[in-house]
């Protein structure tokens, strides 16, 4: 059985197929075409037409890379939410044509529940999962039927934020790699505010403070790597408490940020102190990508889940019933 996946909930656009071999999923296409600018940050109606402009090659590419026919495939799956609703709607409407097209079971999936699933193919059996995204920033373990959200940010992503930090430097979106590299030659570590409320966290005072020590003419390394640290050490801090209380002894990383280097390390060692797990799928799966949401669809296909299509910019993750574990 082969699924196709699109994904547009935000800046990606990404086209990916999956087939299932006796009792494994390989991924066997991933390709994406990124909205990306040289300065300034992402107009949700610009990325639309990103997406419109870009998913047929995109398409093409990703049937290229598998060596497959469009009439090969056996069912189609499109992040149906949360994300901007212009994104998710050309998205949508894509997936809705080639459905039609192709006369293929068309099927919704949760964006953030994808990339918690993708996380699952590193070997991880029972995981707490960092989901540390451009707009979502959660603590997420499973629970009786569903993705529990243990922790989350009671107010931007953390993508966002490195994001916003980067546009007021002139960097350009993503900043998020940029930052990572400047970050690496900081020397001084700058105390910043640390807001961990229980379980959640916050940004937006961190990022205030940023922009005030970057119009005092502070030294950006410095500041890059001072504002990496805090907000990783608070996320490292509530994923270590979710275990704890979870009893559970796995952690998966996910999102776009999981890709910079140091949060890996302080994962990792936070993993090792305590004993646990430590995954982390290839960056390709961390960023938005079409396989994870091939990969979940084929999996809801199988257990019967049925949707409509209507996009759900606001579909949080534990809204959705988790039928198939
Ligand atoms: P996503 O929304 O999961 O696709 O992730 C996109 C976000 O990840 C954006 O906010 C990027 O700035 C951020 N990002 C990507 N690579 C890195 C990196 N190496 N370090 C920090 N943030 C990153
Ligand atoms: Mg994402």
């Amino acid at each position: 059985m082969i699924c196709l996946g699109v994904e547009s909930t935000a800046h990606t656009f990404s086209i990916g197929l999956v087939r299932e071999l006796k009792d494994k999923i390989e991924i066997i296409a991933n390709e994406k075409d990124v909205f990306t600018t040289e300065k300034g940050g992402m107009i949700p109606n610009e990325v639309a037409e990103h997406h419109k402009r870009v998913c047929d090659d995109v398409l093409k590419k990703a049937l290229t890379k598998a060596n497959i026919k469009l009439n090969e495939i056996d069912v189609i799956s499109w992040s149906q939410g949360p994300g901007l609703d212009p994104a998710l709607l050309a998205g949508r409407d894509f997936a809705v044509k080639l459905a039609k097209e192709s006369n293929k079971p068309l099927l919704g999936v949760n964006h953030c529940v994808s990339h918690l699933e993708i996380g699952r193919t590193t070997g991880a059996k029972d995981p707490v999962l960092l989901y540390a995204s451009g707009a979502n920033t959660q603590i997420i373990a499973y629970e009786a039927g569903k993705y529990r959200i243990f922790g989350e940010t009671l107010d931007q992503g953390i993508g966002n934020i490195l994001d916003s930090f980067g546009r007021y430097m002139g960097l350009g979106f993503p900043a998020g790699p940029k930052i990572e590299q400047l970050a690496k030659n900081g020397k001084n570590l700058i105390e910043l505010p640390y807001n961990v409320k229980g379980m959640d966290v916050n940004f937006g005072g961190i990022l205030t403070k940023c922009k005030q020590l970057f119009d005092k003419k502070l030294d950006v390394s410095d500041i890059c790597y001072s504002l990496q640290e805090t907000i990783f050490a608070m996320l490292v801090e509530v994923s270590e408490r979710a275990m704890a209380h979870t009893g559970k002894d796995e952690l998966v990383l996910g999102g776009g940020v999981a890709c910079n280097s140091r949060l890996k390390e302080m994962c990792r060692i936070m993993c090792e102190e305590r004993g646990a797990k430590y995954f982390c799928p290839e960056n390709q799966f961390l960023v938005d990508n079409g396989g994870m949401i091939a990969f979940l669809g084929l999996i809801e296909y199988k257990a019967g889940v049925k949707t409509d299509t209507n996009i759900l910019p606001h579909w949080r993750t534990d809204q959705v019933n988790v039928t198939w574990r």
